[in-house]
């Protein structure tokens, strides 16, 4: 109740915000003008919004970050339309995603960086394309590399550049994806420890989240 007011009190008055900004890690956070409490059914959020330089709009969901000392639990989501909002079972992202937010209010300290690159960052259309080509028995990898895509286009330096503006400069992250963790170090996020997140796996993505793991180096066990 208590984080709650305060989430509340912040984004009614963000010019307050630069007084109390004293936690872990860190680079002092700064004004962010897109800042609101979001209620969710796990609990109540803040968002942050971040603009990159293509005009992609990125956001931060957290809760506690001012107000701790320790490195908070950070998922690095990248957008998925049809897992995110559709329920798809073609991939483990909705589950992957509500989870990280129940874990995360759960520890009361932590945020979710919700990345806008569809399909592993080659987009939505391109996407929807190379599943075509898996229901003709391509694999996640082939299917992209078939329609001259790259198999994984995501980068990371814009998700590093939001957690240190809002303060955050070493994490605990979520993450079967050594990419994402690369993709930090490299960006000047210290990284304490990799927390597994493993969850959603079904009939539908068993032999998505094989592949991810056989041949893209994903951390995630042949049998969960
Ligand atoms: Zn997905």
């Amino acid at each position: 109740m208590f984080l709650k007011i305060q989430f509340s009190y912040t984004s009614l008055y963000p010019q307050r915000r630069k007084l109390r900004i004293m936690n872990n890690n860190t680079a002092p956070a700064v004004n962010i003008s897109s800042d609101a409490v979001l209620p969710t059914e796990h609990g109540n959020f803040r968002m942050r919004v971040f603009v990159d330089k293509d005009g992609a709009e990125h956001s931060i969901l957290s809760v506690g970050l001012d107000d701790s000392s320790k490195s908070p639990l950070v998922r690095i989501h990248s957008e998925c339309l049809t897992g995110d909002a559709f329920g798809s079972l073609k991939c483990d992202c909705g589950p992957q995603l509500q989870a990280a937010m129940a874990r995360i209010q759960e520890e009361g300290v932590g945020a979710i960086v919700y990345m806008r690159q569809e399909g592993r960052g080659i987009g939505l259309e391109a996407k929807i394309r190379a599943y075509a080509l898996q229901d003709q028995g391509y694999d996640t990898l082939d299917a992209n590399l078939a329609l001259n895509l790259p198999a994984d286009a995501r980068e990371y330096d814009f998700s590093a550049h939001m957690l240190k503006q809002v303060g955050v400069s070493s994490v605990r992250i979520m993450t079967n994806n050594p990419l994402k963790i690369n993709g930090l170090e490299s960006n000047g996020i210290k990284i304490e420890e990799r927390v597994p997140h493993i969850t959603g796996r079904c009939k539908s993505n068993n032999f998505y989240l094989s592949t991810k793991a056989k041949r893209m180096g994903h951390l995630i066990p042949e049998h969960v």
